[in-house]
């Protein structure tokens, strides 16, 4: 039996995991579930799953966790250090799939007790990689990547031949916006945001989809995940989400993974790792499919993209900074307190408005997530006014 926690059990890459975990109920025992405030579903998949902990980050939520979970033996508990201390619970493998930067001290909790972490919370890297990193070492945890690219890439290196990596090419679906003019971007609604042509997701990572945000993130990502310098990152458009990303060797070979694009195959990788698992994906039909189409990404229409290269050079508080303001930026855009074209322009004025040192520690980096958010906030506001 494989012991496994699912920290952001409610979520859509937590549904996706707990799918493929209650295939296989003679394979998999759960330990710990986590939710941020949706207690119901929580206890139901605690049920379902007969989970020994189910945590609920919003502490407010806990006495209808605990009414849902009555009788059942299943413990519960609630607030942030409760999710931290369930992400320490003995287990063997965790899944780090909350949104946002509150994943960050979750997955860092699991990473030191030396486990496998499949990590799908990229904005804790992208705030925090080199620290993170640093722990995995340390502390002998494996660190498997569960974002459909990085897991691609992952797929495609050769660990025979580690030093021969030329370029990493992500692969971008460019959004329900790729081919919108930008004098149109200005009246798009989170409804038509969160629409992704290919991928059913969270509502943050739809609309940084939608932004281009998500690939600037992920280029931040692979950075710390894969032994390249930020030259040798590309992103490529491809519309159809087919190929999921590619390797390039210094002889010119390209290695790419290709699917169906739906979140269970690379969880499944990561589930059986260094194994495969079966798992009930749409098999890919390449004839029925026809082409598959690439072009450049567009930097003036998508202007996250740029500043998210230009934070994974700078390096770092840089990256730190972007994501608070973009987790702000986009919150606001989800309230409809801002536009979609302003997401971009609040992350830009942060980074113009503040540039601290690069923080050494998970408390610093911390620190400078709360600042970038204050400023991200009193940028919103004028947008209000
Ligand atoms: P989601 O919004 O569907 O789920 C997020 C989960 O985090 C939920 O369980 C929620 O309850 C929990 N949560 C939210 N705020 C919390 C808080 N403050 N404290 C504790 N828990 C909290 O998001 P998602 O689409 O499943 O994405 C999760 C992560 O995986 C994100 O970092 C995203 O970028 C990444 N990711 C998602 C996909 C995808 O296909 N959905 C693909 C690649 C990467
Ligand atoms: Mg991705």
């Amino acid at each position: 039996m494989m012991r496994i926690s699912i920290l952001g059990a409610t979520g859509s890459i937590g549904s996706s995991t707990l799918d493929l975990v209650e295939r296989d109920p003679d394979r998999f025992e759960v330990i710990a579930l986590t939710a941020g405030s949706d207690a119901a579903r929580l206890a139901a998949a605690a049920i379902r799953t007969n989970a020994r902990l189910a945590v609920v980050a919003d502490a407010r939520k806990l006495p209808e966790l605990r009414d849902a979970l009555a009788g059942t033996g299943i413990a519960v508990a609630g607030g942030d250090d409760a999710v931290c201390d369930a992400a320490r619970l003995d287990c063997d493998w965790t899944m780090a799939a909350i949104v946002g930067c509150a994943g960050l001290k979750p997955a860092m909790a699991a990473l030191e007790q030396g486990r496998t972490v499949a990590l799908a919370n990229k904005e804790s890297l992208v705030s925090s990689g080199t620290i993170m990193m640093a722990a995995a070492q340390r502390y002998g945890a494996t660190l498997l990547p569960v974002d459909s690219e990085h897991n691609a890439v992952f797929q495609c290196l050769d660990r025979t031949a580690p030093r021969s990596v030329s370029r990493i090419i992500l692969t971008a679906s460019g959004g329900p916006f790729r081919t919108t003019p930008i004098e149109a971007m200005r009246a798009i609604t989170p409804e038509q945001a969160v629409a992704h042509p290919n991928w059913s997701m969270g509502a943050k990572i739809s609309v940084d989809s939608a932004t281009m945000m998500n690939k600037g993130l992920e280029l931040i990502e692979a950075r710390h995940l894969f032994p390249v310098a930020p030259e040798q990152l590309d992103v490529i458009v491809h519309r159809q989400s087919v190929v999921h990303s590619m390797v390039e060797y210094v002889d010119g070979s390209v290695l790419a993974q290709l699917g169906t694009p739906d979140m269970r195959t690379p969880i499944a990788y990561a589930l059986a790792w260094p194994d495969r698992m079966n798992t009930p994906c749409e098999r890919l039909d390449l004839a029925t499919i026809g082409s598959l189409d690439f072009e450049a990404p567009d930097h003036d229409r998508f202007p996250a993209l740029r500043l998210a290269k230009e934070a994974l050079v700078a390096d770092g508080a840089r990256p730190a900074i972007l994501n608070a303001a973009n987790e702000v930026a986009v919150a606001a855009f989800l309230a409809r307190r801002v536009g979609f074209l302003e997401i971009a322009a609040i992350v830009a004025d942060t980074l113009d408005r503040y540039d601290p040192a690069a923080p050494e520690t998970l408390d610093a980096v911390l620190a400078i997530d709360a600042e970038a958010r204050r400023i991200a906030g009193e940028r919103v506001k004028d947008c209000v006014a």
